[in-house]
């Protein structure tokens, strides 16, 4: 509010409060801060009927209306505002929707019917986190999600303070603490669980005691409730604390809570534990320094976890500060104050009652007659994200779609082509089929037959020698001259090499503490460095963690189940794919160039996520390659399909060779060289904290943006594997399905009831 009080007059109407029984109706008001923030409190007589408050309260407000010049914003923390002010005219009305207020305790009944109603009268909507914006999107056409921001800089301070608040001070340590509402959401036999498990700790507990009796508090000697404190105090008692806690109930009134205080105990350097409230567990429980627990005795495991970790000042709070830096009130604001100018913009145009109607029913997946665009869907991308999306929605829901490419064949980078020596190779590099999901599998297969194959690879190592990667008993016995004849043996040497590593993060963590340093280098160093352009101390462990270690001689690339080459080749696979009715395919048409003409109801994106946002954010990193395909006069290059080449002084990664993985029979050969670029067609989105941190901030827009979805290895910055981006494909056109159900049911609803009157 301080942040939109720059300019505006802002005025904040409080719950009324009760003065004596004679007094008549009065506002009583302050400035808060330095903020220039207006808080009002009516003050009401003590005993004065329930159904006249709604009058009391409209007068007091008329007077406040009647001193304002110009336009009036009126904004909802709670629907229970809205029947004395509904009647105020106002150029736009925000619903800040902070909670699923009706599954609190002592819930008014007609909260309900006056949420619906403010549904109704809102331009735009917030909602106070992600689960909730899921929990009411379809109420509104208008409504975005706003997790929680925090000021970094006043909990910050938490981490150089000294001198604690006299309450506090004679506490014994380790300090566990809490603050906030102390409610019917607090979990107190956890807190009861916690404090009886760990005498010696203290628990503080900070907050008002509201709606639940104090006597129903558990009380014990190490449990210490300091009531509420100011926002300005709560940084030095953080100081003072070891670990900060979240130990909520996991009920109805807690689904969908947002809880602003976990960014808030991060910027002030404290580990968090907390229950598995979905919010909190979503944004923040990838971190290492927030525990999730969702038993009493997980929770005070989880505890002492936190607590050894905040002995130190590691890599776990760099992690936490990197993902906060993403958040700020003043991007919150920012993207609020824009989503206000645009919905009172919207107001301003007079509206006939019949466009009204369309406008609120433009997005949903219905449309009155008379009103059907050419398309249900445009889809971008013809690779397998776009095209299993296309065949679903058009052979499984009828849906008239337009998939657009800008390449000029469809396929993506798993297109395949006979070339000029009749050799079907891949254009964008090896493609190899494995999967070890049964139903990526029987979808594939209703369109093409499939070839037996298993990828074998080896890597030139020691200025020539060849020896299979992954590394594996025969790998060993080459390089070292070894005789390991056992699983055990090949097991025994890996140990005497490999390095322990406390804590397994980078790429070159999770080889040096399978195999060692020595082969670590000779495999993965020079290799990495050469694809990724970085140390595989700066890549995040999932990238080389991708290629594993056996002591078995199992010299095959991939373990799956399923390993198999589309016997026809890819391209024919998405033809057989794409030959649905229903479907109109354009080639070589940019998304940009029909940006703003194409007609459709719902947009699927597979491109690079931040390109569809203009780098708004600035540009996500994707890493990139060129091919040098050649063709052979001979039947065969090398043994296998692909020898990786590690070495850094060799300017490529690889050569793959297409006939082994094809089978096919012909005297010439291709073979295909991949340099690793770092600019060019995007081809891996690069594994690093700090590009999740800013794939995430996308990620947030591209949740809010309605009627778009975003699917692909390039849309969602994942390194994904063909079988996970079908995967992925499908369970996106599940959820579509499901939708679509449900907007059916609810427009047929609304049908008969329009009929009905
Ligand atoms: P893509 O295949 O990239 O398709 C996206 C499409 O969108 C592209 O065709 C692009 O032209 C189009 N597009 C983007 N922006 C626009 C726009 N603005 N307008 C119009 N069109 C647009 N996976 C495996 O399982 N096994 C392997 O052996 C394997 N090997 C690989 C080797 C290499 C060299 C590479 C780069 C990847 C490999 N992969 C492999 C991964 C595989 O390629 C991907 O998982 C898969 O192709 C991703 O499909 P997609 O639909 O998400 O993206
Ligand atoms: N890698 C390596 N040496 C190898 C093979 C792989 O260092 O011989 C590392 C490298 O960082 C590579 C990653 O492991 O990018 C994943 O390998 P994969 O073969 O899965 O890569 P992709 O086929 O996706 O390019």
């Amino acid at each position: 509010m301080t942040r939109f009080a720059k300019g505006r007059r802002v005025i904040v109407w409080e719950e009324p409060v009760f003065g004596p029984v004679e007094a008549t109706p009065r506002l009583d008001s302050s400035i808060c801060g330095e903020s220039g923030v207006r808080v009002l409190t009516p003050v009401l007589p003590e005993g004065s009927a329930r159904e006249d408050h709604e009058a009391m309260l409209r007068t007091l407000l008329d007077t406040v209306v009647a001193s304002i010049q110009g336009d009036i914003i009126r904004w909802y923390y709670t629907p229970m505002m809205l029947p004395f002010s509904r009647h105020v005219d106002a150029a736009c009305v925000v619903y800040d929707c902070m909670d699923e207020l009706a599954n609190f305790k002592f819930a008014p009944p007609e909260l309900t019917l006056l949420e619906r109603e403010l549904m109704g009268d809102a331009d735009v909507v917030f909602t106070g986190g992600y689960s909730l914006w899921e929990a009411k999107r379809d109420r509104h056409p208008n409504i975005h999600p706003f997790p929680s921001s925090v000021d970094r800089a006043h909990f910050a301070k938490a981490r150089v303070l000294r001198g604690e608040p006299a309450d506090q001070a004679a506490l014994p340590w380790p300090r566990l603490g809490f603050y906030g509402v102390v409610d019917e959401r607090m979990d107190l036999d956890l807190l009861a669980a916690l404090a009886d498990a760990r005498p010696e700790w203290s628990i503080v507990i900070l907050g008002p005691v509201v709606k639940i009796a104090p006597e129903a508090l558990p009380k014990r000697p190490n449990l210490h409730y300091l009531g509420g404190k100011d926002y300005e105090e709560l940084p030095r008692y953080l100081a003072g604390w070891d670990v900060a806690l979240m130990p909520f109930a996991i009920n109805e009134s807690t689904r969908f809570i947002s809880p602003t205080k976990t960014p808030e105990y991060l910027a002030g350097g404290r580990p968090v534990v907390s229950t598995p409230i979905v919010d909190v567990a979503r944004h923040y429980g990838e971190l290492e320094a927030v525990k999730i627990a969702a038993t009493p005795e997980a929770f005070v495991e989880a505890c002492d976890e936190a607590l050894a970790l905040s002995r130190l000042r590691g890599d776990w709070l760099k992690a936490v500060d990197t993902t906060l830096a993403a958040l700020s009130w003043d991007e919150t604001f920012g993207r609020m104050n824009l989503e206000i100018g645009r919905a009172a913009g919207a107001r301003r145009k007079p509206a006939t009652p019949g466009q009204i109607g369309a406008a609120a029913l433009a997005s949903s997946a219905v449309r009155p007659a008379g009103r059907k665009k050419p398309f249900d869907y445009l889809i971008v991308g013809a690779g397998f994200a776009g095209s299993v999306l296309a065949e679903r929605l058009a052979s499984q829901l009828g849906k008239r779609v337009m998939l657009v490419d800008r390449r000029p064949h469809v396929g993506g980078n798993a297109y395949d082509e006979k070339d000029a020596a009749g050799v079907l190779m891949h254009k964008y590099g090896p493609h190899l089929f494995h999967t070890n999901s049964e139903e990526v599998a029987n979808y594939l297969s209703q369109f093409t037959r499939w070839r037996p194959y298993e990828h074998r690879v080896l890597a030139c190592v020691r200025g020539g020698l060849h020896v299979p990667i992954p590394i594996n008993r025969t790998t060993l016995n080459e390089l070292y001259g070894l005789k390991l004849a056992t699983d055990a043996e090949a097991e025994a040497f890996l140990k005497s090499r490999a390095e322990p590593v406390e804590k397994v993060r980078t790429s070159e963590d999770v080889v040096i503490s399978a195999v060692g340093r020595e082969l670590y280098e000779t495999f993965f160093r020079g290799y990495t460095r050469k694809q990724w352009g970085m140390d595989p101390s700066e890549l995040d462990k999932s990238v080389t963690a991708r290629v594993p270690t056996r002591t078995s001689t199992d010299d095959r690339y991939f373990a799956d189940k399923f390993q198999n080459m589309p016997a026809d080749g890819y391209t024919r696979m998405f033809e057989n794919m794409l030959d649905q009715p229903g479907i109109t395919l354009e080639l070589g048409v940019d998304f940009e160039e029909i940006r703003d003409e194409a007609d459709f109801d719902r947009l699927i994106f597979t491109g690079p996520i931040d390109a569809y946002f203009d780098y708004r954010f600035g540009k996500l990193p994707y890493r990139s390659l060129e091919f040098r395909h050649e063709i052979l006069d001979q039947e065969w290059f090398q043994p296998v399909g692909t020898v990786n080449y590690p070495d850094e002084a060799v300017p490529y990664t690889r050569i793959s060779e297409y006939k082994h993985m094809t089978g096919q029979s012909c005297p010439k050969t291709t073979i295909t060289y991949e340099f690793p670029r770092a600019d060019g067609d995007p081809y891996y989105p690069v594994p690093r904290p700090e590009n999740q941190a800013l794939y995430k901030r996308y990620e947030a827009l591209a949740m809010e943006t309605r009627d778009v979805q975003f699917v692909g290895r390039l849309a969602t910055y994942r390194y994904y594997n063909m079988d996970q981006v079908v995967g992925q494909a499908l369970a996106t056109f599940r959820r579509i399905a499901e939708r679509e159900g449900r907007t059916l049911i609810a427009a047929q609803a609304a049908a008969q009831a329009v009929a009905a009157n």
